[in-house]
Protein backbone atom coordinates (compact mmCIF):
# COMPACT_ATOMS: atom_id res chain seq x y z
CA UNK A 1 0.00 0.00 0.00
CA UNK A 2 1.32 3.69 -0.94
CA UNK A 3 2.11 5.62 2.22
CA UNK A 4 3.40 8.95 2.57
CA UNK A 5 6.54 9.38 4.10
CA UNK A 6 8.60 11.65 6.09
CA UNK A 7 12.45 11.64 6.56
CA UNK A 8 13.63 14.90 9.05
CA UNK A 9 16.48 15.67 9.99
CA UNK A 10 18.60 19.24 11.56
CA UNK A 11 21.50 20.86 8.21
CA UNK A 12 24.26 18.42 7.51
CA UNK A 13 23.07 15.06 8.62
CA UNK A 14 22.94 14.07 5.23
CA UNK A 15 19.20 13.85 4.05
CA UNK A 16 20.23 14.05 0.77
CA UNK A 17 22.36 10.95 0.39
CA UNK A 18 19.63 9.19 2.29
CA UNK A 19 17.16 10.06 -0.32
CA UNK A 20 19.79 9.32 -3.42
CA UNK A 21 20.49 6.22 -2.51
CA UNK A 22 16.59 4.58 -1.86
CA UNK A 23 15.77 6.49 -5.25
CA UNK A 24 18.86 4.35 -6.77
CA UNK A 25 17.62 1.18 -5.20
CA UNK A 26 14.61 1.65 -7.06
CA UNK A 27 16.36 2.28 -10.35
CA UNK A 28 18.83 -0.55 -9.65
CA UNK A 29 15.46 -2.95 -9.68
CA UNK A 30 14.81 -1.25 -13.12
CA UNK A 31 11.65 0.88 -11.15
CA UNK A 32 11.74 4.53 -12.21
CA UNK A 33 11.44 7.24 -9.71
CA UNK A 34 10.31 10.78 -10.03
CA UNK A 35 12.52 13.21 -8.11
CA UNK A 36 11.39 16.35 -6.83
CA UNK A 37 12.97 19.45 -5.15
CA UNK A 38 12.45 23.45 -3.84
CA UNK A 39 13.63 26.08 -6.23
CA UNK A 40 14.17 27.99 -3.78
CA UNK A 41 17.35 25.80 -2.78
CA UNK A 42 19.78 26.17 -6.57
CA UNK A 43 22.94 25.16 -4.59
CA UNK A 44 23.08 22.09 -6.32
CA UNK A 45 22.49 24.01 -9.46
CA UNK A 46 19.05 24.22 -11.40
CA UNK A 47 16.87 20.79 -11.36
CA UNK A 48 19.42 18.57 -8.78
CA UNK A 49 19.57 16.88 -5.97
CA UNK A 50 23.41 16.37 -4.97
CA UNK A 51 24.93 15.79 -1.51
CA UNK A 52 27.58 16.85 0.09
CA UNK A 53 29.38 12.93 -0.51
CA UNK A 54 29.39 13.60 -3.95
CA UNK A 55 26.52 12.06 -5.63
CA UNK A 56 23.73 13.55 -7.48
CA UNK A 57 20.85 13.22 -9.54
CA UNK A 58 18.51 15.35 -11.72
CA UNK A 59 14.95 16.63 -10.27
CA UNK A 60 12.27 18.91 -11.01
CA UNK A 61 11.37 21.48 -8.63
CA UNK A 62 8.86 23.12 -7.37
CA UNK A 63 7.84 26.81 -6.24
CA UNK A 64 4.88 27.65 -3.92
CA UNK A 65 2.78 28.07 -6.66
CA UNK A 66 2.63 24.69 -8.44
CA UNK A 67 0.21 22.32 -7.99
CA UNK A 68 2.34 19.15 -7.17
CA UNK A 69 -0.96 17.12 -7.44
CA UNK A 70 -1.49 18.41 -11.58
CA UNK A 71 2.33 17.89 -11.98
CA UNK A 72 3.04 14.34 -11.14
CA UNK A 73 -0.50 13.35 -12.92
CA UNK A 74 1.46 14.54 -15.78
CA UNK A 75 4.28 12.83 -14.98
CA UNK A 76 2.82 9.67 -14.45
CA UNK A 77 1.16 9.97 -17.70
CA UNK A 78 4.12 9.84 -19.18
CA UNK A 79 5.62 5.97 -17.49
CA UNK A 80 5.12 4.70 -14.64
CA UNK A 81 6.68 6.24 -11.37
CA UNK A 82 7.46 3.42 -8.48
CA UNK A 83 8.15 6.00 -6.44
CA UNK A 84 8.28 10.14 -5.63
CA UNK A 85 11.07 11.59 -3.88
CA UNK A 86 10.47 15.09 -2.23
CA UNK A 87 13.86 16.87 -1.25
CA UNK A 88 13.71 20.24 0.61
CA UNK A 89 10.56 19.28 1.90
CA UNK A 90 10.18 22.36 4.37
CA UNK A 91 9.31 24.44 2.01
CA UNK A 92 6.82 22.81 0.62
CA UNK A 93 2.97 25.00 1.34
CA UNK A 94 0.68 23.26 3.68
CA UNK A 95 -1.98 22.78 0.39
CA UNK A 96 0.96 20.90 -1.75
CA UNK A 97 1.43 18.39 1.60
CA UNK A 98 -2.15 17.59 1.38
CA UNK A 99 -1.67 17.35 -2.56
CA UNK A 100 1.20 15.19 -1.76
CA UNK A 101 -1.10 12.90 0.24
CA UNK A 102 -3.94 13.21 -2.58
CA UNK A 103 -1.14 11.43 -4.83
CA UNK A 104 -0.66 8.59 -2.30
CA UNK A 105 -4.50 7.94 -1.28
CA UNK A 106 -6.21 8.57 -4.91
CA UNK A 107 -3.04 7.74 -7.74
CA UNK A 108 -1.71 4.93 -4.99
CA UNK A 109 2.34 6.22 -5.41
CA UNK A 110 4.27 6.03 -2.75
CA UNK A 111 5.60 9.75 -1.73
CA UNK A 112 9.15 10.35 0.04
CA UNK A 113 9.58 13.57 1.85
CA UNK A 114 13.11 14.73 3.07
CA UNK A 115 13.37 17.87 5.09
CA UNK A 116 14.11 20.07 7.86
CA UNK A 117 12.09 19.84 10.73
CA UNK A 118 13.34 23.34 12.73
CA UNK A 119 14.35 26.27 11.56
CA UNK A 120 17.43 28.19 13.15
CA UNK A 121 15.03 29.55 15.74
CA UNK A 122 13.42 26.57 17.12
CA UNK A 123 10.59 26.63 15.05
CA UNK A 124 8.52 24.00 12.43
CA UNK A 125 8.57 24.95 9.14
CA UNK A 126 4.82 25.00 7.68
CA UNK A 127 5.86 22.59 5.48
CA UNK A 128 7.08 20.23 8.22
CA UNK A 129 4.38 21.02 10.75
CA UNK A 130 2.03 19.64 8.24
CA UNK A 131 4.14 16.47 7.20
CA UNK A 132 4.17 15.42 10.61
CA UNK A 133 0.88 16.10 11.03
CA UNK A 134 -0.24 14.21 7.76
CA UNK A 135 2.85 11.14 7.37
CA UNK A 136 1.55 7.49 7.48
CA UNK A 137 5.25 7.06 8.18
CA UNK A 138 7.94 9.33 9.94
CA UNK A 139 12.19 8.28 10.58
CA UNK A 140 14.91 10.52 11.98
CA UNK A 141 17.98 10.88 9.85
CA UNK A 142 20.44 11.34 12.61
CA UNK A 143 23.22 13.58 12.99
CA UNK A 144 24.92 14.29 16.35
CA UNK A 145 26.07 17.56 18.07
CA UNK A 146 30.12 18.19 19.13
CA UNK A 147 29.54 16.70 22.43
CA UNK A 148 28.23 13.64 20.94
CA UNK A 149 24.25 13.89 21.86
CA UNK A 150 22.07 13.53 19.07
CA UNK A 151 21.05 16.81 17.43
CA UNK A 152 18.02 18.09 16.55
CA UNK A 153 18.78 22.11 16.41
CA UNK A 154 20.55 23.73 13.94
CA UNK A 155 22.09 27.35 14.35
CA UNK A 156 22.93 30.10 11.85
CA UNK A 157 26.84 31.31 12.02
CA UNK A 158 28.30 34.59 10.07
CA UNK A 159 32.08 33.51 8.41
CA UNK A 160 33.29 35.09 11.86
CA UNK A 161 31.43 32.58 14.17
CA UNK A 162 28.87 35.00 15.27
CA UNK A 163 25.63 33.27 15.72
CA UNK A 164 22.28 34.92 14.54
CA UNK A 165 19.07 34.67 16.47
CA UNK A 166 16.83 37.31 14.31
CA UNK A 167 16.29 37.21 10.76
CA UNK A 168 14.05 35.45 7.82
CA UNK A 169 13.35 31.72 8.33
CA UNK A 170 14.69 30.95 5.07
CA UNK A 171 18.16 32.66 4.21
CA UNK A 172 19.92 30.74 1.03
CA UNK A 173 23.07 31.03 -1.04
CA UNK A 174 24.18 33.83 1.91
CA UNK A 175 27.31 33.61 3.88
CA UNK A 176 25.96 31.73 6.86
CA UNK A 177 26.97 28.82 7.68
CA UNK A 178 24.68 26.52 9.97
CA UNK A 179 25.66 24.18 12.81
CA UNK A 180 23.34 21.41 13.96
CA UNK A 181 23.52 20.85 17.99
CA UNK A 182 21.55 19.48 20.38
CA UNK A 183 18.97 21.62 22.26
CA UNK A 184 21.42 22.12 25.02
CA UNK A 185 24.41 23.56 23.36
CA UNK A 186 21.97 25.38 21.00
CA UNK A 187 20.37 27.33 23.83
CA UNK A 188 23.80 27.96 25.02
CA UNK A 189 24.43 29.26 21.74
CA UNK A 190 21.61 31.48 21.05
CA UNK A 191 22.13 33.09 24.71
CA UNK A 192 19.56 30.76 26.78
CA UNK A 193 20.49 29.12 29.41
CA UNK A 194 18.98 30.65 32.18
CA UNK A 195 16.46 27.79 33.06
CA UNK A 196 20.16 26.24 34.59
CA UNK A 197 20.70 28.85 37.21
ZN1 LIG B 1 25.53 19.16 22.54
Amino acid sequence: MAKLYFNYSTMNAGKSTVLLQASHNYRENNMDTYLLTARIDDRAGTGRIASRIGIAAEADMFDAQDDLYAQITTRLAQSGVAAIFVDEAQFLTPEQVWQLARVVDDLRVPVLCYGLRVDFQGNLFPGSATLLALADEMREVRTICHCGKKATMVIRQTPDGHTITTGDQVQIGGNESYISLCRKHWREAMGDLSAES
